[in-house]
């Protein structure tokens, strides 16, 4: 069975995450998505919330399972016994860091794999933090994140204004 794992914050998840997941779910048996925990990022969600959102996200895809990892995904992928790590790839800016994670990934755990996807031109420029800027003045959402999460995202940054 061919599984790949797909990490990151999804804080909030995004349609450009939504659109890689379905493809990478079409190629592989089976699609770990992994809400990482790990601390840095000052998130607006809370992880149990995130992991929830993507759980409701994806629910509509069979083969899709959702985690949440503390730790090096490195460490998450051999637990798992995957060794296909997804990545997404939108403009040239992600090229230098995703490069530099694949490779120490590699020397971490050198069976795995990551293998980038190309955004798709839609969502070329789709991230949570331009998702999370555009809730903050009031735009539609409905072209930046699933509808699923939208509410609850007017609504957190509706609470961090006050
Ligand atoms: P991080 O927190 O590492 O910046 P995210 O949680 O936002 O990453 O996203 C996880 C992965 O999804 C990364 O590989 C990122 O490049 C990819 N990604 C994010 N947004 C998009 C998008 N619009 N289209 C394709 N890939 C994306």
């Amino acid at each position: 069975m061919r599984t790949a794992i797909y990490p990151g914050s999804f804080d909030p998840i995004t349609l450009g995450h939504l659109n890689l997941i379905k493809r990478a779910s079409k190629t592989f048996d089976k699609v770990i998505v992994c809400v990482m925990r790990n601390g840095s990022k000052n998130p607006l969600f809370s992880a149990d919330e995130r992991l929830e959102q993507v759980k409701r996200v994806t629910a509509k895809f069979g083969n899709v399972e959702v985690d949440s990892y503390e730790g090096l995904i490195a460490d998450y992928a051999r637990q798992c016994g995957a060794n296909v790590l997804i990545r997404g790839l939108r403009a040239l800016t992600d090229f230098e860091s995703e490069c530099m994670m694949a490779i120490v990934n590699k020397k971490l755990y050198p069976e795995l794999e990551t293998l980038f996807l190309a955004a798709d031109e839609k969502y070329m420029y789709h991230s949570s933090s331009g998702a999370k800027e555009l809730a903050r003045f009031g735009a539609d959402l409905r072209q930046w994140c699933p509808w699923e999460v939208i509410g609850e995202l007017e609504t957190r940054i509706k609470g961090e204004s006050k």
